[in-house]
């Protein structure tokens, strides 16, 4: 026998890691004392606990403390009262916290590893050469961002006392993408783990212990959506972050409404896996390996939907099956498993309930010919294939190792199809045309883009996602801000219009119009129910009339934002040009607008002369800033380059103020407009005819059809409509409190972003007020990653 005969006759026998320490230190613990609260660990106080068990055998491994409400009182009074001190400390404190949380980390690496994977499933490969390196990574990294705060965020201050509640697919890592950032914020935190998934969760309170970790810094709760439930709600916590699923991140959007809690959502996704024919497909065949086999699928970025262009489809689909039918399914804890079983045996039997209803809307789903383990939940690598979009399949998120695929003929079918999903998490291009993968990046509605790879993260390039997966970012410079809250300077409560005059009916025939009409898509129009609303000078006297705008407006002025791609489209310096432009024309009638203030709100010549002139300078700035609030290249520790690109966020939704209604107005709207994004204001309801001016100095500015669109009427009923319109992507509203609330928690259709002031506005006179802080709530950021070398 000859070497090569020998090697292809070798038997490879299961090579499973030594599970004896975690089977030590699962047995040397009390589970019914599992809660970390103000550095020691107790029991729940109702005495309740859950069980936890093996994926692979169903086996009890713990039955763990279960967090009621007043558990979680005890979390937030301990966070509370450590928060002034951990605050305080310098960054270089926190950040040798942060250090020694990663080297004990470090030095308990495997234990980690093995628990992890005995607890969730996960082959020991992935969690021993993934998950546990980059947990320690982001805790290292984030040492910097703590000493590198007062520099970098200056203005900033940590948020305060952080809720946090993680989901079970990557326990370790979303706690730590969830604990770093905060403690280098100078934040406290109260963190709870999903129920399937508490081991390790409990190993690094232990960790916090020895790192040092002052106590109530940290504490970790134990328990399921009732604990959720009591964190979400808690008063006492300035912000909640959260990941897991769509579902569970509408319900906390809704809860959190109107409380003011800061709100970070990472949600689920159905991310597209686009093959060119130019593509290397052996390498995309293994890029899709790691993209929906990863975890069993289950990823909340996992490449669920193959997108293969048509000519190279069926050559794709033979090599799939191929290395399909090589996955070695089975022990988790075998080195050279490749497919582990699901998380518990609700998941799996959700995987086969979208299987089979997949099948039934007409997928053929393939599996390898492989045994499966005979306990365990496990479930085959599957290929959908003859899936219409409309399928269950391409649709829902299956979170399980099915792999949904379709076809395309060209670039901007392939788009098209990508983006045909209420998700926007992840993506990834395989072409060996470097030119045509970057132009169809941007064009993906996703928060992470790869070119020729996939699953590629690091704790200095955010993660995150758009539309229904969410909002913020975790990882790097924009994670970071998710934890910090900027010193805005505060303007007037608002309270809630009281505006006597009624709807005036409009005059008919022989009567010469003097309404203000609404300014959709470049055109002045009449307002749908063809109704005016009376405009009181501040004397008390009609200065006029506006169009009285309804929800058919507001619909009609939304699709002429969408439809406008001359803006958003348009280079950066273009946009600048524009807003140069419209400074300039406003700077031609600034007597006119000044003697309107006057008139409207009783301002003195010297005061309303000074707010048009802020105006004009604001619109100077954002300008100016159109082309220089850029994204980052990021360095990533991988032969790759992260692009941080600034995209707009879409269509955006401005309710504007009452107080310096010009000045609020553009210092609304420009930065909008400057980052790209399209939008749809409501003017000041009390002030209006400033808006309607305005409209005339944009309609000869060469600012595109549909950039800017001005709907006049009632501020509570018009915002509303924003807040629930699902093509609205961003909604600003500085209104009363219970329409700002209401606005927040009527915008879960779609998770559009929402940026209220709760009642309160600006002081849109101060410097405060303008620039990057409001250009980075106009912005998405996207993270593309472009791999190099051969
Ligand atoms: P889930 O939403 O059911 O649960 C997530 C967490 O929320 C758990 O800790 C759970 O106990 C808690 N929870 C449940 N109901 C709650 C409620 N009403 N109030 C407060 N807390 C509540 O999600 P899951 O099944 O654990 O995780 C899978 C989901 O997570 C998938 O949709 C996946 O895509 C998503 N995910 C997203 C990311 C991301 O970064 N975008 C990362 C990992 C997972």
């Amino acid at each position: 026998m000859n070497i090569l005969e020998r090697y292809h006759a070798m038997e490879y026998g299961p090579a499973p890691e030594a599970r004896n320490e975690a089977d030590a230190w699962l047995a040397g613990r009390d589970f019914s004392k599992a809660l970390f609260i103000d550095g020691a660990w107790k029991a729940a106080s109702g005495g309740k606990t859950f069980e936890t068990s093996e994926p692979s055998s169903g086996k009890l491994l713990a039955k763990v403390s279960d967090a009621g409400a007043a558990d979680i009182d005890a979390a937030v009074a301990a966070a509370t009262k450590a928060l002034p001190k951990w605050s305080a400390s310098s960054g270089y404190q926190r950040a040798k916290v942060l250090y020694a949380i990663g080297r004990a980390m470090q030095r308990h690496q495997r234990l980690f590893a093995v628990l992890e994977t005995i607890d969730n499933g996960k082959p020991i490969r992935e969690s021993r050469d993934i998950d546990v390196p980059l947990a320690i990574r982001h805790f290292i990294h984030h040492a910097g961002w703590a000493q590198a705060l007062d520099k970098d965020f200056p203005g900033h201050k940590g948020v305060g006392v952080v809720g946090q509640i993680i989901p079970w697919n990557f326990p370790l890592l979303m706690l730590a993408w969830k604990i770093a950032p905060a403690l280098a914020a100078g934040c406290t935190v109260v963190l709870k783990p999903a129920e399937f998934t508490p081991l390790t969760g409990i190993l690094f309170a232990e960790i916090c212990e020895r790192a040092g970790v002052p106590k109530g810094v940290v504490n970790i709760v134990q328990g399921g959506p009732e604990a959720g439930g009591a964190i979400v709600n808690h008063p006492g916590i300035q912000k909640i972050a959260f990941t897991g699923s769509s579902e569970v991140g509408k319900i906390i959007r809704k809860a959190t409404a109107g409380s003011g809690k800061k709100l970070s959502l990472e949600l689920g996704g159905k991310s597209a896996f686009i093959v060119f024919e130019d593509a290397d497909l052996d390498s995309a065949v293994e890029g899709l390996v790691d993209g929906i086999w990863f975890n069993q699928g289950q990823v909340c970025c996992a490449g669920s939907r193959l997108l293969v262009q048509e000519g190279i489809a069926e050559a794709l689909i033979a090599k799939v099956k191929t290395r399909m039918s090589r996955l070695r399914v089975g022990s988790p804890l075998d080195k050279n498993t490749d497919i582990g079983p699901l998380v518990d045996a609700t998941q799996l039997d959700r995987v086969k309930g979208l299987v089979a209803e997949g099948a039934r809307q007409g997928a053929v789903c393939w599996q390898p010919d492989a045994a499966l383990p005979s306990s365990g939940y496990y479930h085959l690598p599957t290929l959908a294939t003859g899936v219409s979009p409309a399928n269950i399949l391409a649709q829902e998120e299956v979170f399980g190792p099915v792999l949904a695929t379709m076809t395309f003929r060209n670039t901007e079918e392939a788009i098209e199809l990508a983006n045909n999903t209420r998700y926007g998490l992840a993506a990834s291009v395989w072409s060996e045309n470097v030119n045509l993968a970057l132009h169809v990046a941007p064009q993906l509605k996703a928060g992470v883009v790869w070119v020729n790879g996939t699953n590629m993260f690091d704790a200095a390039c955010g993660f995150g996602g758009y539309r229904e997966s969410g909002f913020g970012r975790e990882g790097g410079r924009e994670g970071m801000f998710e934890y910090l809250a900027a010193k805005l300077p505060l303007g007037p409560v608002i309270k809630q219009a009281t505006i006597s005059a009624q709807p005036v009916e409009q005059a008919d025939g022989a009567a010469i119009d003097r309404t203000a009409k609404l300014f959709i898509g470049g055109k002045q129009v009449r307002p749908d129910g063809n109704y005016s609303l009376a405009v009181a000078t501040a004397k008390g006297k009609l200065a006029g009339e506006v169009g009285f705008g309804n929800r058919k407006d507001i619909r009609d002025a939304v699709s002429a934002a969408r439809a406008c791609k001359a803006w958003p489209e348009a280079t950066a310096y273009n946009r600048s040009q524009v807003l140069y432009y419209l400074a300039e024309n406003l700077s031609g009638r600034a007597g006119e607008f000044a003697a309107r203030l006057t008139e409207l709100t009783g301002a003195t010549p010297k005061a309303a002369r000074e707010e048009v002139d802020q105006s004009i300078e604001r619109l100077f700035l954002y300008a100016g800033l159109a082309d220089k609030f850029e994204g980052r290249v990021h360095q990533p520790p991988a032969r790759a380059v992260t692009l941080a690109l600034h995209e707009p966020v879409g269509v955006v939704g401005i309710v504007a103020p009452d107080n310096a209604p010009l000045l609020g107005l553009i210092s609304l709207i420009a930065p909008a407009l400057a980052m790209g994004n399209t939008v749809v204001a409501v003017p000041s309801e009390k002030y209006p005819l400033l808006a309607t001016d305005l409209y005339q100095v944009i309609e000869y500015s060469d600012v595109p059809a549909g950039a800017i669109n001005i709907v006049t009427g009632r501020t509570a009923e018009l915002a509303g409509v924003l807040a629930k319109h699902d093509d609205v992507d961003g909604l600003w509203v500085f209104a009363d409190a219970e329409t700002c609330a209401k606005a927040e928690a009527w915008s879960i259709g779609n998770l559009k972003r929402v940026w209220s002031g709760n009642g309160r506005s600006l002081d849109w006179a101060s410097d405060e007020a303008a620039g990057d802080a409001l250009l980075r709530r106009a912005i998405e950021v996207k993270n593309v990653w472009v791999p190099y070398g051969d």
